[in-house]
């Protein structure tokens, strides 16, 4: 592990801002009259699942395009993640005319597919799990000279994603605690970045799954250790953070307050209640800090501020939660 790199500051994060300005859209916030209620403090949600592609995985993504060289610009760029950070950079790639392509298992589901290629990549299906997907993403680096983007553990990446704290900032000037969804920490790393630098005294709250749990685990154990992936409704806070973590575990351990856990139940019953009550569509990974608002886990002197982080749910599934069906994917083969 490395932690001598200096942590990605308000400077950056400005800078990403101006790159990103063309492409992506400054999300609403919208005042929540329920948890307000609930919480017995104003709660605004930032709805971030309107995002283009669905999540705020386009701002990093985007500024990582946008600080390529033209070299680099010519060679292309490549990602492994069939998830929200695929769409973001696919997009994020052909808005700036750069070739993208994003590798694959086969064991990935068709819809997860389409999903990409629909913002415009293209997809390379090579054998029958992560780390051979990842093989090819290698070669393509070494071989054809291409441009590996990761997900979260980039300066770049953390920078983009920090653009989405200094537009809160600005929507919610008085806000006292932020929620931020947790997973390799990029999100909330350049959120905490951001906000810290000019308003010290907000509280930057961490929220993920009890499965799985990552970042959680590697702040426990004091440093990035392997994590067991498990299925969850927050399906888009899987993963490890890395053995080899650069940035985002020193600056989530520094910068971010705390980082707490929800429960399956707690998840599913909060994209109920964001869809009945606010009449918004969110995946799980954007519920979870509603899940610690309507546990009532969560105590703040001031007004509070949830990221609805993403949207990208499939449907069926959405619908069976909002009907109140008890939906465990924890029994479903992940
Ligand atoms: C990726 C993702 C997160 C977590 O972001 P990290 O930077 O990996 O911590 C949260 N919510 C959604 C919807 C995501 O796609």
């Amino acid at each position: 592990m490395s932690t001598s790199h200096a942590f990605v500051d308000l400077g950056e994060i400005e800078r990403a801002r101006v790159a990103i300005a063309g492409t992506v859209r400054t999300t609403p916030v919208n005042l929540s009259v329920s948890l307000t209620d609930l919480a017995g403090v104003p709660v605004s949600l930032k709805l971030e699942h309107t995002q283009i592609t669905g999540s705020f995985k386009l701002r990093g993504a985007t500024n990582a395009v946008a600080c390529l060289s033209d070299d680099e610009k010519r060679r292309g760029v490549v990602g492994v993640s069939t998830g929200n950070h695929g769409r973001g950079l696919a997009y994020a790639a052909r808005a700036a005319g750069v070739r993208c392509i994003i590798c694959m298992s086969r064991l990935v589901p068709q819809a997860k597919i389409d999903g990409i290629k629909a913002q415009g990549a293209e997809v390379r299906i090579v054998g029958s799990s992560q780390d051979e997907a990842q093989g090819e993403v290698d070669r393509l680096v070494t071989e054809d000279g291409m441009i590996m983007i990761p997900p979260f553990d980039h300066r770049k990446i953390i920078a983009g994603q920090g653009t989405l704290g200094l537009e809160l900032l600005e929507q919610v000037p008085d806000v006292a605690t932020v929620l931020v969804p947790v997973s390799g920490g990029g999100l909330v790393s350049g959120v905490a970045a951001a906000i810290k630098a000019r308003r010290p005294d907000v509280r930057i709250v961490g929220v993920s799954m009890q499965r799985g749990a990552a970042m959680h685990a590697c702040l426990a154990a004091g440093k990035p250790v392997l994590v067991e992936e498990l299925a969850t409704l927050a399906d888009s806070l899987g993963g490890g953070i890395g053995l080899d973590n650069q940035l985002t575990f020193a600056m989530t351990r520094d910068l971010v307050d705390e980082v707490v856990l929800v429960s399956e139940a707690e998840i599913a019953a909060a994209i109920r209640h964001v869809y009945w009550q606010e009449r918004q569509i969110i995946e799980g990974s954007g519920a979870v800090g509603v899940a610690l608002l309507l546990a009532r886990r969560i105590e703040s002197a001031g007004p509070v501020a949830a990221i609805l982080s993403g949207g990208n749910i499939d449907m069926k599934q959405h619908h069976r939660i909002i009907s109140g069906e008890d939906v465990d994917v924890t029994k479903e083969v992940a």
